[in-house]
């Protein structure tokens, strides 16, 4: 069979043979696998229907499609089994406890809050913290390290928590997002005065996407009007049904600002905990974990708090901790104390580090610093390549057009960042009023009062959305997170100029509209048979002009015989040319499609944008 041909250029026929691709890689890494010229793949795409740039970066479905097509089979590799391959290589395995069941010993839980804005996340961690007796008498006091760990009495029993101290939960989302799993049990605050709100119930879909059971605390009681029975009433349309109810949720009332029924929660916690399966590691083996919050500190350098998995870490220890390695220098646990190790659900601050790891990158302690700056500095090349295929994948106001183009958006997702409630809602409401016809639709994802921060790139970069500060900067690690993941943020502060942006932007953004145009069509005469290129078309341009590469369909007494063909071959006499006009005689070669009489007539066409009315 003669290989497929798009505009002219042979493609690889891949015969089944397996080809490896990095999520989102782009039509130029997938011409290199297959030794092929990435223009001649977005050609293929083109006749697929989709317009897609080589460099850009396409999704999963896009690329086993044009797979297919060449008959290719397609293995899309994740970033986090890339990595997993790595550490192989390494012969390291993360994730895993080592040694039989012998060697698992009980580990506290870890917990995040999560709930909608404004609900007592914050308040209620911080009345939490409060109950930790231990850090008081020590004298300690308490840091903010991201995460800390309090005592709690069950049964007679002293148990240990430890909680992720993000308020809202932005680090669960960002750890979600990258697959690893740092939660145990998700604490849903619902305020018993406001109810279900959109982020209680998009809190709830993260716990349960992430398999995590979860608590609901009903909090501030102590307002009036509160009805924490309602509260349960909602949440029974979400599945969470409470036990009294006879459902499997614990539901605890509380008040954070009071203290009130703290201590009822943290029991409710460790029920649940006990009752899903296997809160165990193997405290033994070389220590595992995962960065939860990171930050270059002027004094000390590269400081970053982990959670410790599985295995204990020690002062001492070579780590690798995402693209950043070194050896522990010093650990500090939540009251600041220095502690000489840590253990599993154990989180400390852990100083020594040569760069600044991300939330949710995995930590490893390794056999010595040069496997440790090995691994390190291939994630990092790989973090660089992914950046380089990213810039594109999401959009910027001065891409949309393209991305429409190529079908990847039909609505331009925002998030709205501000200084004040009535700006963020001016603006709001004035970028709703836009009239931009019916195909693009504006979504506001989420608005806000503050800085723009890392959260809020989260929710941008898994929903392709743009992000808008008006008056208002990006905090913390936003601005580079954003830079990392290619989020395009802009800052305003005239509103009006927001909005001719935003709305010049969507203009271009319209999408093209194509028709068909006839470019020629030319009357077969003669077919002649050639052993290499098959048949051959000797024919007579009848009108306008024949070109090379463009797309033909063969009439055989006025009806349509074959359609999206191609004028792969045009000669006139001995030669090559590229184009036949009106009146002349030349050959025609169809590619491999060979099915050709005497008296047939070959039409070409394109399609062209049309322009706007
Ligand atoms: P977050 O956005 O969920 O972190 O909410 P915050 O913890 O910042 O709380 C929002 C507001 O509600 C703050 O003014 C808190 O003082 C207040 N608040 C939190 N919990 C309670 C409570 O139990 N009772 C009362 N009356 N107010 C509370």
């Amino acid at each position: 069979m003669q290989a497929p041909s798009v505009g002219g250029v042979m493609l690889p026929r891949g015969n089944g043979q397996a080809v490896r691709l990095s999520r989102g890689a782009s039509l130029t890494d997938f011409a290199e696998k297959i030794n092929a010229n990435p223009a001649s793949l977005v050609g293929v795409m083109m006749n697929l229907g989709e317009m897609v740039t080589a460099t850009q970066s396409v999704p999963d479905e896009t690329l086993k499609m044009l797979a297919d097509e060449m008959n290719f089979v397609l293995e899309i590799v994740s970033p986090e089994e890339e990595d997993r391959e790595l550490l192989e290589s390494f012969d390291i395995e993360f994730g895993e406890d080592e040694g039989g069941e012998e060697a698992l010993v009980s580990r506290p839980p870890v917990v995040t809050v999560m709930g909608h804005v404004d609900h007592g996340k914050t308040r209620l961690l911080d009345a939490i913290r409060k109950t930790n007796v231990v850090a008081g008498e020590a004298g300690g006091i308490t840091q903010h390290i991201g995460a800390y760990q309090v005592g709690a009495e069950v049964n007679g029993e002293d148990r240990k928590i430890t909680f992720i101290d993000t308020p809202g939960h932005e680090a669960f989302t960002a750890m979600r997002a990258r697959g690893a799993k740092s939660t145990d049990i998700a604490i849903l605050v619902v305020a018993a005065n406001d109810g279900v709100m959109p982020q209680t119930i998009e809190a709830l879909n993260h716990a349960k996407a992430a398999d995590v059971p979860i608590v609901v605390a009903v909090n501030k009681i102590d307002v009036e009007g509160a009805d924490p029975v309602k509260v349960r009433g909602q949440l029974t349309e979400f599945g969470l049904v409470a036990e009294e109810y006879g459902g499997d949720t614990m539901f605890v009332d509380i008040s954070a600002k009071q203290g009130l029924n703290i201590e009822a929660l943290l029991e409710a916690v460790v029920l649940t905990a006990d009752a899903s399966p296997d809160l165990r590691a193997n405290p033994e083996q070389d220590a595992q974990g995962i960065a939860i919050e990171s930050h270059l500190d002027r004094g000390r350098g590269a400081v970053s708090t982990v959670l410790v998995q599985r295995g204990t870490l020690r002062i001492g220890d070579t780590v690798v901790v995402g693209d950043a390695y070194g050896r522990v220098r010093a650990m500090l646990d939540d009251n600041g104390q220095n502690v000489q190790e840590a253990g599993p659900s154990t989180p400390v601050l852990v100083l020594g580090l040569t760069n600044v790891p991300g939330a949710g990158d995995n930590l490893l302690v390794v056999d010595d610093d040069r496997t440790a700056r090995q691994i390190a500095e291939k994630r990092a090349a790989r973090e660089r390549n992914a950046n380089f295929a990213r810039k594109g994948v999401r959009f910027s106001l001065e891409n949309l057009d393209e991305a429409l183009k190529a079908g990847l958006v039909q609505e331009l997702n925002l998030i709205i960042k501000g200084d004040a409630s009535g700006s963020v809602e001016a603006l709001e409401s004035s970028l709703l009023q836009l009239d931009v016809g019916e195909e693009v639709d504006i979504r506001i994802l989420h608005r806000g009062v503050g800085a723009v921060t890392e959260s809020d790139i989260n929710l941008a970069t898994g929903s392709d959305a743009i992000v808008i500060g008006f008056n208002v900067r990006a905090a913390g690690r936003a601005e580079q997170m954003a830079e990392r993941e290619g989020v395009d943020v802009r800052y305003y502060s005239v509103i009006y100029q927001a909005i001719e942006e935003i709305e010049a932007a969507l203009k271009g953004m319209l999408k093209p509209e194509y028709e068909e145009v006839e470019l020629g069509t030319a009357e077969i005469r003669e077919v002649f048979r050639s052993s290499k290129l098959g048949n051959i078309a000797g024919v007579l341009v009848r009108s306008g002009e024949v070109k090379r590469n463009t797309k033909a369909r063969l009439l055989r007494d006025g009806k349509v015989i074959a359609e999206s063909l191609n004028i792969s071959g045009l000669r006139r006499f001995k030669d090559d040319v590229t184009e036949i006009r009106e009146g002349f005689e030349g050959g025609i070669n169809l590619g491999n499609f060979n099915d050709i009489k005497i008296d047939d007539v070959i039409a070409t066409y394109e399609m062209r944008e049309k322009p706007r009315g």
